[in-house]
C-alpha cells in the first residue's frame, strides 16, 4: 500500500512568487521565497486587496497615523471595514489548510509585519491590516518578511520553525 505525502503548506503574498497584483499590475517576485517553496513546501498565495475586490490596476492605498484607517492615497477611499470583513472570511479559510507560516510582503499597508509607513510620515510605524490580523489570529504560526528572509540566519530558523524543529 503506498501513501502520498503531502508538503507543509506556507502562505504567501502573492506578489512575492511573480503573480501581477500590485496596484499598477506588477509584481515583487523574489527568488529566495521560491527557491524556499519550490521543493519541500507547498505555496499558498494570498493578496488581500484583490481578493477582497479593489482590482487591478487600483488606486494604492495607505495606513492614516493616529486611526490606523486604510485608505486611497488621492481619494481618500476608505477600505478599513472591508479588509476587516475580508479578514475574518480569509482567516476562517486558512483555518482548514493547517499553514506552517507566511512569508509577507515587507511595508505593505495590508501585508507588512512591521515598520509599514504612517501617511502623514511621522517617526510612528506600523502592520498591515491583513498581517496584524493573521499574527493575532495565529499566534504561533512563524511568520517572517522577503527582507528578513534574505538574512541567512533568520531563514534558517525560519524553516526549522516550518518544520517544526526545536530551533
Ligand atoms: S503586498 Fe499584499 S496586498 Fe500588496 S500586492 Fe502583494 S500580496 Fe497584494
Amino acid at each position: 500500500m503506498s501513501s502520498v505525502r503531502t508538503k507543509p503548506k506556507v502562505g504567501v503574498s502573492s506578489c512575492l512568487l511573480g503573480q501581477a497584483v500590485r496596484y499598477n499590475g506588477g509584481h515583487k517576485r523574489n527568488q529566495t521565497v521560491i527557491d524556499l517553496l519550490s521543493d519541500e513546501f507547498e505555496a499558498v498565495p494570498v493578496c488581500p486587496e484583490v481578493e477582497m475586490g479593489m482590482g487591478i490596476p487600483r488606486e494604492p492605498v495607505h495606513i492614516l497615523s493616529g486611526n490606523k484607517r486604510l485608505v486611497g492615497v488621492e481619494s481618500g477611499k476608505d477600505w478599513t471595514e472591508a479588509m476587516h470583513s475580508f479578514n475574518y472570511e480569509k482567516l476562517e479559510e486558512l483555518a482548514q489548510l493547517n499553514l506552517s507560516g507566511f512569508i509577507f510582503k515587507t511595508r505593505s499597508p495590508s501585508c507588512g509585519i512591521q515598520a509599514v509607513p504612517v501617511n502623514p510620515k511621522t517617526s510612528e510605524t506600523t502592520s498591515g491590516l491583513f498581517a496584524l490580523a493573521f499574527m493575532k489570529h495565529y499566534p504561533h504560526i512563524p511568520v517572517i518578511d522577503e527582507e528578513k528572509l534574505q538574512d541567512k540566519q533568520s531563514r534558517e530558523n525560519f524553516i526549522a520553525r516550518l518544520r517544526r524543529e526545536e530551533v
